[in-house]
């Protein structure tokens, strides 16, 4: 494995951290800010600062508008990025787009990749991903799916689309969706789930609320979506039809991934300023630090961060050979999530009363990690299907 880091990679990295803590950092306090995400004007000049610094979609190819970084790239600069929440606003690398925009150039076609991609790459646009439904419909089980999409009869090329779906991300704002619904055999392709991309404000997609959830720093919130009679021309396919849930892989090892990244950052950001209070706090006659109780709870949340990053780094080597991945990332995807919990939860402890106050962002940051454990796959979904292929492999050498 090569791990080694070219200075042009340096300079990337450094960039993004000093961008981060100069230019993104302030904002933190800006009142833009709503339970549902940073207002439109305030990611617009997020964005806006991105682009000046160059920075701006490092995950999409040079030729749509990015910075065409690989996996290992990524994982450099999405951890500086997501120092500050807000970071990867400013770099346009939040989910869903960030997701969304890595499944369009992989599998969209010349002329989706133009309408949709080179606006998103440019953070002129925003996006939503429209998998998960109400019960009984899909959630962590995706082969639940309920939402259907019929083809009309005769040559008119068109797709209509029905259904519910709930906790879309970035919904509300968004221009465009990847819309997931079974669709059944016919003479053009086999039963199962197929990709449409929708205009938003197609006749037919109704945002009916915007639920108010723990976390608060992405873009839009979160959505309930009726889809009524909904209809897609045939070359709005994303892939090809019956192939959805194939692509679902393709997006999400990699978008897993990238959330690790970003959150890593985020934990790093609550760790630092734990250990700052615990150098200067005293109590009982010394340094909170060197009280053994708190030190080991600052090496404790030394060793997540770093055991994080290597399982982000290996698993990024590994999608750099051109691997799915989907075993890596789901275990890259336990270990981070569920470390960067423990460090923020500790951070949060070392504080003290502080810590439960807005005057540091710990308390946001404790907030917005508690649901990476569960979307992107719930951590006892991941674990299940590890277990599965351990009992597949049929056995130990011990
Ligand atoms: C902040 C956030 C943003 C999201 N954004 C989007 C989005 O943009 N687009 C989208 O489509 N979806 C989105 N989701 C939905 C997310 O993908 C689902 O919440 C997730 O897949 C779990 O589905 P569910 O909520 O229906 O849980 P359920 O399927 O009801 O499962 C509930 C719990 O049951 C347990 N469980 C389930 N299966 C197993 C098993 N096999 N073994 C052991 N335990 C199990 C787990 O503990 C799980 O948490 C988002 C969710 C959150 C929290």
């Amino acid at each position: 494995m090569d791990f080694s880091l070219s200075d042009d990679l340096l300079e990337l990295k450094e960039r993004t951290e000093r961008l981060v803590r100069e230019e993104v950092i302030p904002y933190e306090t800006d009142i833009r800010q709503t339970p549902h995400g940073p207002a439109p004007e305030l990611r617009r000049e997020l964005v806006a600062i991105g682009r000046r610094a160059g920075l701006l979609s490092p995950h999409v190819g040079r030729e749509w508008g990015g910075l065409g970084l690989d996996h290992r790239s990524k994982a450099l600069v999405f951890e500086a990025a997501g120092y500050s929440p807000l970071g990867p606003v400013a770099l346009n690398c939040f989910a869903p787009d960030e997701g969304n925009m890595h499944l369009i150039e992989q599998i969209g076609e010349a002329h989706q990749k133009e309408r949709w991609l080179r606006p998103l790459a440019a953070g002129e646009i925003r996006s939503c991903f429209m998998m998960t439904e109400p019960a009984p419909g899909a959630g962590s089980d995706p082969s639940m799916l309920k939402t259907t999409a019929r083809r009309l009869g005769g040559n008119r090329g068109e797709f209509v689309i029905d259904g519910e779906k709930w906790l879309i991300t970035g919904a509300v704002g968004a221009e465009v969706a990847i819309i997931m619904a079974k669709t059944e055999s016919d003479a053009d392709g086999p039963a199962g789930a197929t990709m449409f991309l929708s205009p938003m404000d197609a006749p037919g997609i109704k945002i009916e609320r915007v639920l108010d959830t723990l976390d608060q720093y992405m873009s839009g919130g979160h959505a309930v979506i009726r889809l009524d009679g909904v209809r897609v021309p045939e070359n709005a396919v994303l892939g090809r039809v019956g192939e959805g849930f194939r692509y679902a892989q393709v997006r999400l090892a990699p978008a897993r991934l990238t959330h690790c990244m970003r959150w890593l950052g985020a934990a790093r950001r609550a760790h630092d300023i734990a250990a700052d209070y615990a150098r200067r706090r005293t109590a009982f006659g010394k340094p909170l630090g060197e009280h053994e109780g708190v030190g080991f709870m600052l090496a404790d949340n030394e060793i997540d961060l770093h055991t994080s990053r290597l399982v982000i780094w290996h698993t990024a080597w590994v999608l750099d050979q051109g691997r799915r991945g989907g075993h890596e990332s789901s275990i890259a995807k336990v270990v981070c999530s569920e470390a960067v919990w423990r460090v923020v939860d500790r951070s949060m402890q070392i504080l003290g009363g502080l810590g439960i106050t807005d005057d540091t962002i710990v308390a946001r940051l404790f907030r917005e990690v508690r649901p990476f454990r569960i979307y992107d796959g719930p951590s006892e979904v991941h674990r299940w299907s590890i277990a599965r292929r351990i009992l597949r492999a049929g056995g130990t050498d011990a």
